[in-house]
């Protein structure tokens, strides 16, 4: 969507200096702790803990953050990782989220060639290892900037990201309700400010039951739960066919029953439902809850399912687009050695294809009209909630997708880490402008409200769902 002239007009300008050299202050007390952060990092990165355990992690991010004079509350919405970190006092509040959730399997060495550091382990292909780091460093950075003025901020502890848990149960806890604006960033292949929407999704489980009997001497007593697991399958597979083009359905079959000589009494399928809106995620979820219905029908099974997480799609909002590009733009893209592209060059050998850089040392134009990722994140959660602004940074190998191997090499070196300090710097720019800036604040707000609408959240998670103890 294109800004009226008008209200172009109307926006603070986005070189506009900040007051008594706070901007400078705030990229000092990034650069000054850059050996710190660095080793931080490594412990996150070594540790690699999925979501909902992310002991290890969520404690050396609170206690850097404690170490620099926020107030930290852990085990927030009942999850004992999950925490918010707080300084300062009153009003604006700006927001800032971290995460530091691994992927299953996905360990690798800070290698430009697939290595496991243990096999089978997991790994930060996503790059939250420096997500989290960067976040906490852009927080302690804009509280050093502003000094004992006024203005609260606050840094969220966001676990599970990877299944959209964290922020879900978080905002519905309320915990976001009082932020003026909320900042985030991600780890990408490339330097911009993020303005992209993303896919919603619902992710449930479907349980079915039936009858155990031996399998082969009375079979015809036994009602097979793996059965109306199959079928359901089919049946989503021939949906397919006529949903939307944005749809996207995918499964695994989390139970499937003991062994081949007793007919499964229980059995258990783990869907994700997605679409460009959330509004068509739950036309399509309608659609399959009839299917998972169908399914018990013929099989002579009984049917139901849990719905364990959702997100919305991304709620872009332009004015804070705008604004962190222009401090991305001051801080200016990650400048890597010779040698970094060396490695990153040679990582790209199995990624099929040709590239034309290693390494993306330049700042992506801003987009007029929001682009579209198809993948979903719990930031959509936040984003229907209060204006969110994003940023990606090129912290790894051009051309490599996420949760690849090349993800997890670099945000284990100085690669990820330079790109995770250009992060740190350009939020914490951003968040010292949404304090002093009441322009920025109000514009931001004021988008968001248009893109929002006023009709109620929706949710298909059910009302007083606790959040799970562990992913599976
Ligand atoms: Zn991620």
């Amino acid at each position: 969507m294109r800004l009226q002239p008008v209200l172009l007009l109307l926006l603070p300008c986005a070189s506009r200096a900040l007051p008594g050299g706070e901007s400078e202050t705030a990229l000092a007390a990034v650069e000054k702790r850059a050996e710190e952060l660095s080793a931080l990092n490594r412990t996150i990165w070594t540790a690699a803990e999925v979501g909902l355990v992310e002991t290890k992690s969520s404690a050396a991010l609170a206690q850097f953050l404690s170490r620099n004079g926020f107030a930290v509350r852990a085990g927030v919405a009942g999850m004992p990782t999950a925490f918010v970190a707080e300084a300062g006092s009153g009003k604006p509040v700006i927001g800032i989220l971290a995460e530091f959730d691994a992927l299953p399997g996905m360990s690798q060495k800070a290698l430009p060639r697939r290595e496991p550091l243990e096999s089978g382990a997991p790994g930060h292909a996503c790059g939250h290892s420096l997500f989290g780091v960067a976040s906490a460093a852009a927080a302690v950075a804009a509280r050093e900037a502003l000094g004992g003025g006024p203005g609260t901020i606050r840094l969220y502890g966001t676990p599970a990201e990877e299944t959209g848990i964290g922020k879900l149960y978080m905002a519905r806890e309320g915990l976001f309700e009082d932020c003026d604006a909320v900042l985030t960033w991600h780890a990408r292949d490339r330097s911009a400010s993020d303005f992209f929407s993303t896919k919603a999704v619902v992710s449930a489980k479907f349980r079915f039951r039936g009858r155990a009997a031996h399998a082969s001497a009375s079979p015809a007593e036994g009602r097979s739960a793996l059965d109306a697991v199959e079928l359901m399958n089919v049946g989503a597979n021939y949906m397919r066919e006529h949903v939307p083009e944005d749809a996207r359905i995918h499964y695994v079959i989390t139970d499937g029953g003991g062994q081949p000589n007793v007919v499964p009494p229980a059995a258990e399928v783990w869907y994700y439902v997605r679409a460009d809106s959330f509004a068509e995620v739950e036309r399509l979820f309608a659609r399959l809850l009839d299917v998972a219905r169908g399914a018990a029908l013929m099989t002579g099974t009984e049917a139901s399912h849990e719905v364990e997480s959702e997100c919305h799609e991304v709620l872009v909002n332009r004015p804070l687009a705008e604004r962190i590009h222009a401090n991305l733009t001051r801080v200016g893209p990650p400048a890597f050695s010779e040698e970094e592209r060396t490695f990153a060059r040679q990582s790209q050998s199995d990624l099929g294809g040709s590239f034309e850089k290693s390494l993306a040392d330049s700042i992506e134009p801003l987009p007029a009209d929001p682009g579209k990722m198809k993948s979903s994140t719990d930031v959509g959660e936040v984003s229907w909630r209060v204006p969110v602004g994003a940023l990606q940074v090129a912290c790894y190998t051009f051309g490599a997708p996420g949760h690849s191997w090349q993800v997890v090499a670099c945000g284990g070196m100085t690669i990820g880490e330079k790109g995770m300090l250009v992060a740190a710097k350009t939020l914490a720019l951003t968040a010292v402008d949404l304090v002093r800036d009441p322009a920025l604040r109000e514009a931001a707000r004021q988008d968001f409200v248009r893109r929002r609408g006023s009709s109620p959240l929706r949710s298909l998670v059910p009302e007083g769902r606790k959040a799970p103890k562990a992913i599976r």
